[in-house]
């Protein structure tokens, strides 16, 4: 028997045990995994090798047992788990092993998350299949996966379509959605077993989508439980087909579900991981993995509360999933795989010539991840940051290519400003005072009020009026309430005329520069505002955003004339001259 027909006979042996591994667990434990583990011919380790020993602990101390999920599922989709996990199970001790595990690993521990478009259908999952490939012959690698692009979009259409009531349209998108991942599987997998076991296990998924959804349609309500669970299909049926892809091609590999992984608060929406617990899971069930030479393939955007409820980190965050494991594992480095080549100087969509820049510090990525760069989550350094662990951001689909590198202090041009952003959804607050050297007081109890309501004060322009008028931007949402609260603070105040107006400007945009010294001496903000007013752009406030950014706020008409005029002035371009081309002159 030759090396490959030896090779292909043990994967199909594997793959029988698989199917009736998954045949025998049933359709309706969320937490269920799929195992793909094919012999690695990079690692030529096998699932019973010595290490496998490390299975059991990780497998047995971090989930509800397989018969108390199949016997008490929840209609929501989530499983109840004992009122009180015993405290080894919660805490699996895992000190002693990682310890001891810590000491066989030798490779550098790289975290890839994947993005929606890297896996949008078959043709992309095979360039994942071959960075992931040629990334495990001089490293360890985990995965972690968002759902195929515009998947969550069209499950959280199917929740909110379910409380209204709207059967077939509901019942159209999870058909859509399973065509579009079988014709995928169809593609990937050649094997027929492995392909029967694929669809299987997400035609699972997709039916427990759809009973969530039945039961929406019967209480014609949408709990932010429920949507979490129903938005979070698309990762849990993503991650089962990059693993089969990639054990199609012969790189051991694991789906697992981030319900296990990733505890968080119950925050539906926006929760927030527990990072300590987190970290003990993963040292218990990826690690033992890891130095198996087997790539764990995890679903980003979802976690789960200590007692199992299935959470969402918020709209995009499968950035933020990668690096939370990133920090959990200590990996060496984490690496975002977008369709873009790294940060860009501005958004490709509205400064076409913008270009790659090759470093940037925590600083800088985490002043544009929270200003509106759509390519960051804007947790997504949240979790790296205190661990010093470097993050890159690359192109799926030109891998050879640098992309962005950050890291703690950044690139040596820090002075230089490096990039543009800008978002939209504000609201720009202004309260009046008919007294000269008013103004201090009112920010004071502005503030103050705001907080209350509660929103977050985004920006605090400067006034053209400093010593008696106070400008406060806040989120759209938050407008409202903000204005409402702030009418009741200064009623008295109204009413005595020391104040003289609290006025709204419902919709405007921020548009931030992002790099070192921007306030500085070049006097760059300077320069920009000037550069805008040249071009009859009305700048409605500016003001410093952090150390490193400063901002300025315009009406949404006039984002993107005055994110192109800002380019232009300062260049932004010519940052890294060094090494990339100038395309702005
Ligand atoms: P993924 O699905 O891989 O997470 P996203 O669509 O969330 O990718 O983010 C990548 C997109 O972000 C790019 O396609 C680009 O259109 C947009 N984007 C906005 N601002 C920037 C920027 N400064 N640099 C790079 N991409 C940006
Ligand atoms: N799939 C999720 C979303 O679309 C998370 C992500 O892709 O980052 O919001
Ligand atoms: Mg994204």
């Amino acid at each position: 028997m030759t090396d490959s027909m030896r090779e292909r006979a043990e994967r199909v042996e594997l793959q029988r045990k698989i199917n009736s591994d998954v045949s025998k667990e049933g359709a309706s434990a969320y937490s269920q995994d799929s195992a793909f583990t094919a012999r690695s011919a990079e690692h030529g380790q096998r699932a019973d090798s010595p290490l496998a020993a490390t299975e059991p602990l990780a497998r047995h101390a971090i989930r509800p047992s397989r018969t108390a999920r199949a016997s008490n599922p929840r209609p929501d989709g989530t499983v109840r788990v004992p009122e009180s996990y015993p405290a080894h199970i919660l805490h699996p001790q895992p000190h002693v092993v990682r310890d001891q595990l810590r000491r066989n690993a030798k490779k550098p521990l790289r975290v890839m998350k994947f993005g929606g478009t890297s896996v949008g259908d078959a043709s992309c999952i095979q360039k994942v299949v071959d960075i992931v490939r040629a990334a495990v012959s001089h490293s360890d690698v985990v995965v972690v996966v968002s759902a195929m692009s515009g998947v969550t979009n069209k499950l959280v259409e199917a929740a909110k379509q379910s409380a209204a009531g709207n059967r077939q349209l509901v019942a159209t998108i999870f058909k859509q959605l399973r065509q579009r991942h079988e014709a995928a599987a169809d593609t990937l997998i050649h094997s027929p077993e492995m392909r029967h076991s694929i669809v299987l296990k997400m035609a699972q998924v997709i039916e427990e989508g759809e009973r969530l959804c039945q039961h929406a349609i019967q209480h014609q309500e949408l709990t932010p439980r429920m949507c979490d669970a129903v938005s979070g299909i698309g990762e849990r049926l993503s991650a089962p087909l990059v693993a089969a892809a990639l054990a199609e091609r012969d790189v051991a590999s694991q789906a697992i579900e981030a319900t296990e992984l990733v505890v968080t608060d119950s925050c539906h929406g926006a929760a927030e991981p527990f990072m300590e617990l987190t970290r003990e899971r993963c040292e218990a069930r990826l690690r033992p993995l890891v130095l198996q030479g087997v790539v764990a393939v995890v679903t980003g955007f979802i976690g789960a509360t200590v007692e199992g409820v299935p959470t969402t980190l918020g709209r995009n965050s499968s950035d933020y999933s990668g690096t939370i494991m990133g920090a959990a594992l200590d990996a060496d480095e984490v690496t975002l795989w977008t369709d873009v080549d790294g940060i860009l100087t501005a958004d490709p969509r509205l400064v076409p010539e913008a270009s790659s820049i090759l470093e940037m510090s925590y600083r800088e990525a985490s002043d544009l991840a929270e200003l509106g760069a759509k390519v960051l989550h804007p947790k997504t350094l949240h979790a790296l940051m205190q661990r010093g662990i470097p993050l890159a951001i690359r192109n799926t689909f030109a891998p050879d290519l640098p992309g962005t590198k950050i890291t703690p202090a950044g690139s040596s041009s820090g002075a230089e400003p490096k990039a543009l952003t800008a978002t939209n959804n504000a609201a720009l607050i202004t309260v009046r005072s008919s007294k000269v050297l008013g103004a201090a007081d009112i920010l004071r109890r502005t503030l103050a009020t705001v907080a209350t309501v509660p929103a977050e004060v985004r920006l605090i322009p400067q006034s053209s009026f400093p010593q008696s008028e106070v400008c406060v931007v806040v989120s759209s949402a938050a407008a409202e309430p903000a204005v409402e609260a702030l009418r009741r603070e200064f009623v008295q105040d109204m009413a005595h005329d020391s104040v003289s107006s609290i006025t709204v400007n419902p919709s405007v945009a921020i548009v931030t520069v992002v790099g070192g010294e921007i306030l500085g001496e070049r006097g760059l903000a300077a320069r920009t505002l000037d550069a805008l007013r040249r071009e009859k752009l009305l700048v409605l406030g500016s003001a410093p955003g952090s150390h490193s950014s400063f901002c300025f706020v315009v009406a949404p008409c006039d984002l993107n004339a005055a994110v192109v005029t800002a380019h232009r002035e300062l260049q932004i371009s010519a940052v890294d001259s060094r090494v990339l081309p100038r395309t702005i002159t």
